[in-house]
């Protein structure tokens, strides 16, 4: 890792030195006590925690008066000798020779009672601290491998816009912005893109922001979350759920590889997936929630505690496939043997946390798309270049979105969505 200023290790280093060995480190006072006037600093740097021992004798008065002033999440660089100690948890502890105050602070004002809207009002200070530290590891190891399984698997990485013309996922939930004399909105999906981009490369992908004006107000909705896209040229519905299938092994198996001490520390169990993903139907997946209780028509979409029922029977994720045309978007391909229904699959994860994937083959006939289009009242004038796309050597396609922070979700096992990403928007959150 890259060493700036004056320190001479980090903090994680130091349980591999020996007795007497002479560092400067550098970091944030986390907890600090005293007791018969030697004062105790837990300072924290990025890799780790370690107890610093200020004691007059060692250090000169004013390093121990600034010792005993510095505050919760001040900034210091102590220098000193390492001290072997098996009582401490990293079997080392720093007696301190010197010590500067590099950033003072007063008052920090996350406490452990501090209450949810305080923290999310504190959001710019609470990153700092375990917990949410430890979940946006997780989010690191989320997007790195979701990255890692695209580029490894060949697929070609392709950005679409953020300023769109027109909806992907229906005119409900569009942010408007202006956009010099006329309206733009934000991008609620890549798809369209992407679906243009497979001409070029075949196999493409994106981890983009969408936007969504959510007004549910849920533990499972952003009105800003990042989406990892991909679009395949030539896939069929069951070579999307293959390509699902594999990226989210791959996942969680980096994910346990490289950050199971964290995984463990947020108190989660949490294995690599193994074994094939069920493949369900609507249907079948209607008869189950219907004889847990639930009362919902065929046609419906599964609403969250209907997907909670269904993901409840399964111990790994669950592909429902085959919704009602009613239920899904224009673009899905309906069923050749049942048009009634769509080519389409959403991936449930289990522990009753529902759809982290939505996806499906797309139509690839301009007269079908036009029909569909028309059926549902939109407008084609609006979808023209999408509609242009299948005029030019068109060929059957499929592709799919993935929640980042839905899956963090689940695998972190965090309550809430918003804690799977740093600065979360929601409909009542604009700030920090
Ligand atoms: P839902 O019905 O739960 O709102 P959706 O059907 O609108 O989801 P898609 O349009 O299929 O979702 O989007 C693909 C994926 O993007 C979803 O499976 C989900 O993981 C993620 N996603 C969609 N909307 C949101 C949101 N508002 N916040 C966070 N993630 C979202
Ligand atoms: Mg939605």
């Amino acid at each position: 890792m890259w060493k700036f200023g004056e320190r001479t290790h980090f903090i994680g280093e130091l349980q591999d030195l020996p007795e007497g060995e002479r560092v400067r480190i550098a970091g944030w006072v986390y907890r600090k006590s005293e007791l018969g006037g030697v004062v105790f600093i837990r300072l924290r740097d990025s890799t780790g925690v370690v107890q610093v021992v200020v004691k007059e004798g060692e250090v000169g008065q004013d390093d121990l008066e600034r010792a005993r002033d510095a505050g919760i999440e001040a900034s210091l660089v102590v220098e000193g000798r390492v001290r072997r100690d098996p009582r401490s948890p990293t079997g080392v502890e720093l007696l301190a020779s010197s010590i500067k105050m590099v950033g003072p602070s007063h008052d920090f004002p996350i406490k452990p009672d501090s209450g949810e809207e305080f923290l999310l009002d504190n959001r710019h200070l609470h990153l700092r601290t375990t917990k949410m530290r430890n979940a946006l590891l997780i989010r690191r190891e989320v997007m790195r491998a979701v990255e890692e399984w695209f580029i490894t698997n060949g697929f070609v990485r392709v950005e679409g816009p953020t300023f769109v013309g027109a909806a992907v996922e229906g005119g409900a939930t569009l942010f408007e912005v202006p956009y010099f004399n006329r309206k733009a909105y934000l991008t609620q999906s890549s798809q369209f893109y992407l679906e243009a981009a497979i001409f070029a490369f075949e196999n493409v992908y994106t981890i983009q922001p969408s936007f969504r004006a959510e007004k549910s107000r849920t533990r499972r909705h952003l009105t800003e979350f990042w989406h990892a896209e991909a679009e395949m040229a030539w896939a069929d519905l069951n070579g999307m759920m293959d390509v699902v299938e594999s990226l989210l092994k791959y996942v969680s198996q980096k994910v346990v590889e490289r950050a199971g001490h964290v995984l463990e520390a947020l108190g989660r169990r949490f294995e690599p997936l193994e074994g094939d993903f069920p493949r369900i139907t609507y249907d079948e997946a209607l008869d189950i929630a219907k004889r847990k209780g639930a009362s919902i028509e065929w046609g419906e979409d599964f609403g969250t505690e209907v997907e909670r029922a269904i993901s409840l029977e399964f111990d790994l994720p669950v592909f429902v496939t085959h919704y009602p045309k009613q239920a899904k978007a224009f673009y899905h391909k309906p069923d050749p043997e049942r048009p009634e229904v769509v080519l389409c699959a959403d991936l449930l994860a289990p522990e009753g946390i529902g759809e982290i994937v939505g996806g499906g083959q797309r139509i690839e006939s301009e007269e079908e798309l036009l029909r569909r289009i028309r059926e549902e009242g939109l407008n084609p004038s609006d979808y023209k270049w999408y509609i242009d796309l299948r005029r030019y050597g068109s060929v059957p396609h499929s592709g799919f979105g993935l929640g980042i922070e839905r899956t963090i979700r689940w695998i972190a096992g965090l309550p809430h969505i918003r804690d799977a990403i740093p600065f979360p928007r929601t409909p009542t959150r604009l700030y920090p």
